[in-house]
């Protein structure tokens, strides 16, 4: 997606090999505007999955996610990092290790909103190892639903979460996808769309 890469490059920072920092419009700020986008660009990809809800992991896949159900006029329902007081049953649960913060979550989402049979289309906003969207996947399933499609905002293609999802059968779809991390370039994958 041209418009998504082009704000990377224009606002993203490598911080280093590894990890790429874009909370001027995504992470911390959220550009609104590039959030419909991003919406309408993954409803039009999905527009032949069937799906009937979007899961995605708080907090920022959140925007990316509601755009995208706002769009698919779809309702959308976040998986959560810290139990809540008031979300405490009929819950399913995986452990999540994060690629930033280098530490294991207990990601949770409630079954009342993730129903069996459904077609559920997990989006988050980044792909690296592939943790946070297995942890996705574990979940739906676990509710009885099934995954229908996984949306990615920004892809790192240099890690292997692409290739794990794949492997498991998955179909996925990255609106952006990094070859490569330097500090003053930063280089996609070419993909014939
Ligand atoms: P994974 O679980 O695929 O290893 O990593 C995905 C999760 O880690 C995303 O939900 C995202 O929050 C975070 N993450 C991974 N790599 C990056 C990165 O380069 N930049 C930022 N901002 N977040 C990342």
């Amino acid at each position: 997606m041209k418009q998504l890469e082009d704000k990377i490059r224009e606002e993203g920072r490598a911080l280093s090999d590894q990890v790429l920092k874009v909370d001027a419009f995504l992470n911390h700020q959220v550009d609104p505007v590039l959030m419909q986008a991003i919406g309408k660009e993954f409803a039009e990809r999905f527009k032949d999955a069937n799906i009937d809800r979007i899961v995605t992991l708080e907090s920022s896949g959140i925007a990316p996610a509601m755009m995208t159900a706002l769009e698919m006029g779809i309702p959308f329902v976040f998986a959560r990092k810290r139990k809540s007081l008031t979300l405490q049953d009929d819950l399913v649960e995986a452990d999540v290790y994060s690629f930033t913060k280098q530490e294991t979550n207990r990601i949770s989402l409630s079954r009342r909103f993730v129903l069996p049979g459904e077609r559920v289309l997990i989006i988050d906003d980044f792909l690296a190892n592939g943790e946070a969207a297995l942890g996705l996947t574990q979940l739906v399933e676990a509710a009885g639903a099934k995954v229908a499609g996984v949306g990615i905002v920004i892809e790192k293609s240099f890690q292997p979460g692409r290739d794990k999802l794949i492997e498991r059968g998955y179909r996925v779809e990255s609106l952006a996808r990094i070859a490569k991390l330097e500090k003053d370039h930063i280089s996609f994958v070419e993909v014939a769309r």
